[in-house]
């Protein structure tokens, strides 16, 4: 795959940049005519035409014809509102793109398969070139971006902006995305665990919309928590508060990838639970945990065993976080939450025998309401906050 970011000092890298300048005069100025941009700009007129032409082409500005002190002229104006911006999801077998108009709204989304645990150089210009599709297809141009928020299945340092060692993708150890896409692309760029996205989006705009003291359990390839506790998200030191993946439950269980033995991720991680299956070599069973859920939801009895199973140790694992934190609701998501009942009423059952009464009294778990999207949405959000924030 050919890269598609202009090398700095080649005529791409200078016309971008002056691209820059004339959105950036229309953004502050609204609408001008050529001559001023010119003027704001310091840019040459042949230049500012040229300019105008390919931002038109894109769909980025409008131009109409115009007067300026009893001549005619081009008023040129920007079509998108400031504040686009853009959100990447990246799960283990999946890159989603998606841009923002900076209110929540979702203008245009892109996604391809992708093996992005593989290696985090090629991950990012996976998702560089996914991000330019985006724009291509949206027709608008990557300078009316604002920021970018990443989500990803690892936990981050919040000063750093380095991946953990123990996480979905180990190959991305110490690997920095936000700084590798921020170069890329030429824009600010923050990333943040996806529990903790889908946390803090699920509170804003989902099932946990008004509370202050909320668990997002995110059950797919791996099992991670978003923790927000009195309206602000648990990060901890480190950036790994919420790894509850990683709770040790079963002293003689398998050995988990963090090196620790009886890991909640081993008892209800993907991987884990399709090996529970029993393979006969005449039938094709589920290979993913989307179709496990789907065969457990037609009945599949193997499937509806382990998935019980699952939230019990689930709802262990839950209990032991309610007592600490004393949350007022639990949300699921990821592709195991498709079960719906067939987890949670299991769940529901081990919380009931591990929990205080008094933090169990008011506590509801439910499935998440904004689904699959809530990383995404809130990776948006992320990438809108942060250029309000730079704002201040
Ligand atoms: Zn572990």
């Amino acid at each position: 795959m050919a890269d598609v970011e202009a090398v700095p000092g080649t005529q791409a890298a200078l016309r971008r940049a002056n691209q820059r300048r004339v959105i950036e005069a229309l953004r502050s100025s609204g609408t001008l005519t050529q001559a001023e941009i010119a003027r704001a700009t310091g840019l040459s007129a042949a230049s500012i035409s040229n300019i105008v032409r390919d931002l038109r082409e894109c769909g980025t500005v409008s131009v109409r014809e115009t007067s300026s002190n009893g001549r005619r002229a081009r008023g040129v104006t920007l079509v998108r509102p400031p504040g686009t911006v853009i959100g990447i999801d990246f799960a283990p077998t999946r890159i989603t793109a998606a841009l923002g108009d900076g209110q929540g709204t979702v203008l245009a989304r892109e996604s391809i398969g992708y093996d992005v645990a593989a290696d985090p150089e090629r991950g990012v210009r996976r998702a560089v070139w996914l991000t330019e599709t985006l724009l291509g297809g949206a027709r608008t141009d990557r300078s009316m971006v604002t920021a970018m928020g990443v989500a990803l299945p690892t936990p981050i340092d919040v000063t750093t902006g380095e991946i953990g060692s123990v996480s979905c993708f180990p190959r991305w150890f110490g690997f920095r995305p936000a700084e590798a896409l921020s170069e890329r692309l030429g824009l600010p760029v923050v990333a943040e665990n996806d529990a903790n996205l889908c946390a803090l989006e699920e509170a804003r705009a989902g099932g946990g919309r008004g509370l202050e003291h909320v668990i997002y359990l995110r059950l797919s390839h791996g099992v991670g928590a978003g923790i927000i506790v009195a309206g602000r998200l648990l990060r901890g030191a480190g950036g790994t508060a919420g790894e509850i993946g990683h709770m040790g439950l079963d002293e003689r269980g398998q050995v988990c990838r963090c090196g620790n033995r009886g890991c909640l991720e081993t008892i209800a991680g993907a991987p884990y639970l399709l090996d529970m299956l029993p393979r006969h070599d005449d039938s094709a069973g589920p290979a993913t945990l989307a179709e496990m859920v789907d065969a457990a939801v037609a009945s599949d009895p193997g499937s509806r065993r382990i998935i019980a199973e699952a939230g019990s140790a689930l709802g262990r694992a839950t209990a032991l976080i309610a007592n600490l934190v004393n949350p007022e609701l639990v949300i699921i998501g990821g592709e195991l939450a498709g079960a719906g009942e067939l987890l949670l009423e299991p769940m529901r059952r081990s919380m009931e025998l591990g929990t205080l009464g008094s933090a169990l009294s008011d506590l509801k778990i439910v499935q998440g309401e904004l689904g699959e999207d809530a990383a995404l949405l809130g990776a948006l959000r992320l990438a809108t906050a942060s250029v309000e924030e730079s704002a201040r």
